[in-house]
């Protein structure tokens, strides 16, 4: 229905950030544009309206934005999974590795109903490190993860593959090689 292009055009690149050598992606410009913000949601909202999805989780901090508007247009609820130690209640985790150390994901324990349909939702695949991690909560709690879905995929860091590899179908909107 949209043309990947459109939303690709608007997402800018910043050199050397946060370290040197990266590329980062910022799709904050999707955001600030009225007309851009409601093509971004309807990539997401269109693929999702007849889908038998229960639920919708999305991954701290951008993924909050995108995933929080699409639950609301698709008359879902939204869950949070959080960066350690900042949800109150009780909670699942998950570390994971990055290039240096380690992060840590989290779900309240009562965030997913065994059995429920989840529509994971962040902003960006690089390594797939944090969408596995989120992944492995909702699965830990007995919901079965019915795709991921993300703005951007950076293929040539492989972690849209190691996505799907774990059996987690993926789509996203646009790539950056
Ligand atoms: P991964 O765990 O290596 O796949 O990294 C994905 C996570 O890091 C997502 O939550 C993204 O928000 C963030 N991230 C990594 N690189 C970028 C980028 O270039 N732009 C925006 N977010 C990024």
């Amino acid at each position: 229905l949209i043309d990947p292009g459109y939303i690709r055009d608007r997402i800018r690149t910043v050199a050397d950030w946060p370290i040197a050598g990266v590329q980062f992606r910022d799709i904050t410009p999707l955001l600030q544009d009225p007309k851009t913000f409601r093509v971004l949601v309807d990539c997401f909202v269109h693929r999702y309206m007849d889908m038998n999805v229960d639920v919708v989780a999305g991954v701290d901090a951008r993924g909050f934005i995108l995933g929080a508007v699409v639950a609301y247009e698709l008359n879902r609820g939204f869950v949070p999974v959080r960066k350690k130690g900042k949800l109150p209640f009780h909670t699942v985790a998950e570390e994971y590795e990055l290039e240096y150390g380690s992060a840590t994901v989290e779900l309240h324990s009562d965030a997913i109903v065994p059995g429920q349909r989840v529509l994971l939702i962040d902003d960006l695949v690089a390594t797939g490190g944090t969408m596995i991690a989120a992944a492995k909560l909702i699965r830990k709690l007995g919901g079965e993860v019915f795709e991921a879905a993300a703005i951007v995929d950076l293929p040539e860091l492989g972690g849209s593959k190691l996505v799907r590899e774990q059996g987690i179908p993926l789509f996203t909107v646009c790539d950056f090689s």
